[in-house]
């Protein structure tokens, strides 16, 4: 008789929030297995779980049905978090995003329906593309770009996925719940791809400037991932979330020029050793479409209405940005240390 509170298959479980996931997964007693091909997830990420007698890493492509069939037929609910993101890697490389996600999922959700096992499908506050409505709720419009614009087939590619989820969950009971992550932040998180807060910390402790996209007047609302965890740990335990959408992010909002100040605040306060350039060596403007690409268009404003999550699980997030700025400013010292 096994003692697991049941057992999850991670998809993208050496991502960033993936590992999170692993770790908040095994804290509560259940038995986790992690498939992930790399491409941008690191090994590094769930290495100190490997000892671990309930975790176990399967380094492999969610579209290999034999393994996917596998690992689907011996969990008790799958999380998907296997995606490409990040601005920056849509517009380099969209081919690859498009089909990772759009075939990914497919892959997937047809496996968990082979078995009928629960999907915890993720995907992204994209999906509300540019609309400026604020905040942004589940059943607002979708306003998008041109298909000329490489940055909206991530938003399309993930809505794809969503209404895929929600079609097999119409159609055959499947039991699916999509949560769509706004930006999250934590420890592990690369810049490589794009992602602010770790590309600011970095550029930060390397004594600056801070590339600031466009004047710095656009904000967003950047979630601890140990809140994030939590939400998707609340939805899985609750019968009433499948077949629905969810929010899940912070409503603590920042400009992006302010969160520059706050990083250099952060590393002052946590790495003394690192020598404050004067104010005018601290940031460095940068325009759009040198950043990204020609004709590039960024969203003003992204703040989402949790009060569907909050209503139903009772979940909220609890930790304030300047703590997870020094969460991240200490951890990307100590890889650094360590490298
Ligand atoms: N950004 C920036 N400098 C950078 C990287 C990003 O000013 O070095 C800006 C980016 O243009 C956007 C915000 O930070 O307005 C958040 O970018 P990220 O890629 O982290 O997330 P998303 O655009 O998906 O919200």
């Amino acid at each position: 008789m096994s003692s697991v509170r049941g057992r999850a298959l991670i998809t993208g479980g050496a991502g960033f929030i993936g590992s999170h996931l692993s770790e908040a997964l095994l804290a509560q007693g259940w038995q986790v297995t992690i498939i992930d091909n790399l491409s941008t997830g690191r090994y590094e990420n769930i290495q100190h779980l490997s000892s671990e007698p309930h975790f176990k890493a399967v380094i492999d492509t969610i579209t290999h049905e034999v393994v996917l069939d596998r690992l689907a037929g011996e969990c008790d609910v799958i999380f998907h978090l296997a995606a490409a993101v990040g601005v920056e890697l849509i517009v380099r490389d969209p081919v690859r995003v498009i089909e990772t996600n759009v075939l990914g999922t497919h892959a997937v959700l047809q496996a968990a329906a082979r078995y009928r096992k629960k999907v915890l499908l993720a995907s992204t506050s994209e999906v509300y593309g540019k609309s400026n409505k604020v905040p942004f709720g589940e059943d607002d419009d979708r306003v998008l770009g041109p298909t000329t614009k490489a940055r909206w087939s991530y938003s399309d590619s993930k809505a794809v996925d969503e209404f895929l989820g929600l079609a097999y969950h119409r159609q055959t009971g499947l039991p699916v719940v999509v949560f769509r992550l706004f930006n999250t932040i934590g420890p592990r998180q690369t810049g490589q791809y794009g992602m602010v807060v770790p590309r600011f910390v970095r550029q930060a402790l390397s004594g600056g400037p801070i590339t600031v996209y466009g004047d710095g007047s656009q904000s967003r609302c950047f979630c601890n991932v140990q809140d994030t965890v939590r939400a998707l740990l609340q939805l899985v335990e609750t019968p009433e979330a499948v077949g629905r959408v969810f929010n899940v992010g912070t409503v603590e909002e920042v400009t992006v020029l302010e969160l520059a100040q706050r990083v250099w605040t952060g590393v002052e306060s946590c790495a003394p050793t690192v020598k404050m350039p004067e104010p005018a060596g601290r940031m460095v403007f940068i325009p759009y479409d040198q950043a990204y690409e020609p004709g590039f268009e960024d969203m003003q404003r992204r703040v989402p209405d949790i009060s569907r999550i909050k209503r139903l699980t009772g979940w909220e997030p609890r930790i304030p940005l300047q703590q997870t700025l020094e969460q991240v400013i200490l951890d990307m010292l100590s890889r650094s240390a360590t490298a």
